[in-house]
């Protein structure tokens, strides 16, 4: 392959995402349409946070089912993609001196990964790697982390963050789907003001008035660094792809890098969550 892929990063929000069909899963399913079939991808995802560096290099990776308190569909979905551990060994050498774990046995894709290939790509016959989060590194590590896999994206490699903008549980308005935080808005639009201008710049976030309350723990904003890294070493901005928010306090914002069109529509209609969910239950983290 000789052209660049492009890059992305999805707002996930809530697992129901997977087997719905609403606004934003529409607009992840046009994309799949429009990006080009990459020969495999690599997902950073909220959800394989931890205290190391590694990318999962089973053949064939398992789908963990990492919450609880959802349907029983929720927990039969399977998303049987083959891994490649091919790709992973790739990884690891791609980034050194950093040291990234070949994990041959313990992850596999986590709701991060499938709620969103589920839609991007139904057919689940493109490979799948997952690089974690290591939660003991500062945030520039993972701005450096991410420009070093740059070069993949000449091999065919999609890049996916998978996270949220603006990501606070404890806000969230669960019987108003739709609606949106006025310091949640302020941050999102702060958020797409660097990513299409100053994306090497993204960590100016971190100082945002509106910072301490759209990301209380860093697990689901990580993966935008990486975005905007990939955006930063190629010298372009990323544009959104699709933007809207879910129960006040989750953005749902998407963004590509090297796409061919970046609409930037708006969606409603995200997955809401179980009834009988409360927050103090709610573990949609690892
Ligand atoms: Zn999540």
């Amino acid at each position: 392959m000789d052209e660049s892929l492009p890059t992305i990063f999805i707002g996930h929000g809530s697992p129901m995402n997977t087997l719905e069909r609403n606004g934003f899963t529409e607009a992840w399913r046009a994309m799949g349409r429009e990006l080009p079939r990459p020969r495999a991808m690599l997902v950073i995802s909220a959800h394989w946070y931890f205290g190391a560096t590694a990318v999962t290099a089973m053949r064939q990776p398992r789908t963990i089912h990492d919450f609880y308190g959802f349907p029983q569909e929720l927990f039969d979905f399977q998303y049987p993609a083959r891994g490649s551990p091919e790709l992973a060994e790739e990884v690891a050498e791609l980034v050194k001196p950093k040291w990234v774990g070949l994990d041959r046995d313990q992850w596999g894709l986590d709701h991060g990964a499938w709620s969103v290939l589920a839609h991007l790509y139904p057919q689940a016959d493109i490979p799948v790697v997952q690089l974690s989060i290591n939660a003991l590194q500062p945030l520039e590590y993972h701005l450096d982390l991410g420009a070093r896999l740059a070069p993949l994206r000449e091999r065919g490699i999609l890049i996916i963050g998978s996270g949220n903008v603006v990501h606070n549980l404890k806000r969230v308005q669960w019987s108003q789907p739709d609606a949106v935080f006025d310091w949640a808005e302020r941050f999102d639009d702060a958020a797409l003001d660097l990513l299409a201008n100053q994306p090497g710049d993204i960590l100016k976030l971190t100082e945002h008035p509106d910072y301490p309350l759209a990301v209380p723990t860093p697990d689901h904003f990580i993966p935008l660094l990486y975005t905007a890294a990939l955006a930063a070493t190629e010298g372009i901005g990323a544009c959104a792809l699709v933007r809207g928010h879910a129960m006040g306090s989750i953005s749902m914002s998407c963004y590509g890098v090297g796409m061919a069109s970046g609409k930037g529509g708006q969606a409603s209609g995200a997955a809401g969550l179980p009834s009988g969910m409360s927050n103090s239950n709610r573990k949609d983290r690892p």
